[in-house]
């Protein structure tokens, strides 16, 4: 039988990353894909693809590996996110401080990729080839792939970048003590898109993320290099008026985008075509533990699926990389146990932290940010961090600008959020707010921060 030193499951953002990050430590590494190789032939990515936003934490794990100026090139600079209203009017609010942006770019393009710089570095991706089972007993992996069928493949060490529906997670699953949860959210998403303009040119601002927030639901576009965007259209499945099930033919697609997404519908010249071919996804959130058992381990996604709305499930997955390749830097190969033990205890309760914003920045960006009162709050936030840029840092920025632990973000995010509640119940803040006691409200965080 065939013998890995080390074996990934899955090629997907973070099974690739991690294999470049193995490999320089200059292990045998081997990665199982189920899919075929989307380099060659025709490859379309439509329907399925989103584009990502990629922030501070990914960049930097890019960078340990050299990859940052590679990956430069393939993005599109996002300053801040510009809200559109039901009347086709737009306000911008900047995401941080001038010069930071958050930065969008194709899903297939980055993975593609990372998979030749994988290959490169001597990488072998084994494509067509689906996990089929993990024998957790005797470290064996069962490959299915079209050429050879069935094979066991065993392993000294076994790394699931599988995704959210992992095939280790699923044999772990069976282990006595795992700790396992999954929950799905009421909404879904579609993928649709807005082509460049007759000219060639971007249709909207290039340098935003687009929201047209609706309360219960919300479309976003994020920029393309082909001067397109890709949008992204999230509804609930049922259950309100305007939902999936609600939306049945060409009228109701346009109906819906006339009387909510008119200034984007105008740009759309085949959202009906689109709107039918390409899937309805659903999204969902996983919290499992123990990560590890034995030399295996979960990572990425398989670990800890959240829902995009704060756009760190990559990111995320990426700091698991550098961090994991910290431990093994000062542990070394010959205590993967050790390694996975200290990965998961360091990790797991950021990870909670990250998955937790998710779900409560999906209620500000469908509803909050449409709020007038909201963009005053930003506003205030933004002053104070200006002012005082140690002592006040907005939760966003914390979380996407700098490498703080998730769970450090979160708490300090809450305390900031208590205070800020305060703030904005004065009845005249929106003729006020720059004129406030600003010393006053970082006192009111120090002394909540010694509590
Ligand atoms: C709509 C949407 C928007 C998002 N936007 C952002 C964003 O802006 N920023 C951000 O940071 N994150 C974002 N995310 C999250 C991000 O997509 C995920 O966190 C990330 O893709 C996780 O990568 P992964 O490699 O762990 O898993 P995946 O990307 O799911 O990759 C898993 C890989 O394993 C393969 N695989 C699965 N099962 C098997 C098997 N049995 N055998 C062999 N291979 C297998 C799959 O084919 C795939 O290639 C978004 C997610 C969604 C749904």
């Amino acid at each position: 039988m065939k013998k890995n030193e080390i074996s990934i499951l899955g090629s997907g953002l973070i099974g690739s990353l991690l294999s470049i990050y193995l490999k320089k430590r200059g292990l045998d590494v081997h990665v199982y894909e189920k899919r075929a190789d989307n380099r060659k032939g025709e490859y379309k990515e439509e329907g399925r693809s989103i584009n990502m936003a990629l922030s501070e934490r990914g960049w930097k794990a890019l960078e340990k590996v050299g990859l940052k100026e590679k990956v430069l090139p393939l993005t599109i600079p996002m300053y801040g996110r510009q809200i559109h209203n039901e009347h086709g009017q737009t306000s911008f609010i900047p995401y941080g401080k001038e010069g930071q942006a958050i930065y969008s770019i194709s899903r297939g393009k980055f993975n593609q990729l990372l998979m030749d710089e994988a290959e490169k570095a001597g990488v072998n991706i084994h494509f067509e080839h689906r996990i089929e089972d993990v024998d957790l007993r005797n470290f064996e992996i069962t490959v299915d792939n079209p050429e050879s069928g069935l094979e066991k493949i065993s392993s000294e060490v076994i790394l699931g970048a599988d995704g959210a529906y992992s095939s280790l997670r699923n044999a772990m699953l069976k282990q006595v003590r795992f700790n396992y949860k999954q929950e799905y959210i009421s909404h879904g998403y579609k993928e649709l898109s807005i082509p460049p303009t007759a000219d060639g040119e971007f249709a909207m601002d290039p340098n935003a993320l687009h929201i047209w927030p609706r309360g219960s639901f919300m479309l976003i576009a994020l920029p393309n290099p082909d001067k397109s965007f890709t949008c992204t259209l999230f509804l609930p499945f049922e259950g309100e008026r305007v939902c999936f099930e609600n939306i049945r033919d060409e009228k109701d697609v346009k109906g819906v985008f006339q009387t909510y997404f008119d200034d984007a519908y105008q740009l759309m010249p085949q959202l009906s075509e689109q709107y039918f071919s390409n899937p309805t996804s659903s999204l969902i959130t996983i919290e499992c533990y123990p990560w590890m058992l034995n030399k295996s381990l979960l990572i990425g996604d398989s670990s800890h699926a959240m829902v995009p709305f704060y756009g760190q499930g990559m990111n995320c997955g990426f700091e698991d990389c550098m961090i994991l390749d910290s431990l093994i830097e000062k542990i070394g190969t010959s205590a993967w146990e050790l390694v996975f033990a200290k990965f998961q205890k360091k990790r797991k309760p950021d990870t909670d932290a990250i998955c937790q914003l998710a779900l409560e920045n999906f209620e500000e960006m469908k509803a909050d940010v449409a709020d007038p009162k909201f963009i005053i709050r930003k506003k205030i936030e933004a002053k104070l961090h200006a002012l005082y840029p140690n002592d006040w840092i907005p939760l966003y920025t914390m979380v996407t600008f700098s490498s703080m632990p998730y769970s450090e973000a979160y708490a300090l995010g809450k305390l900031q959020q208590k205070i800020m509640d305060t703030v904005m119940a004065n009845p005249l803040i929106t003729q006020n707010w720059d004129k406030l006691d600003y010393e006053d409200i970082i006192d009111q965080l120090d002394k909540a921060k010694a509590v």
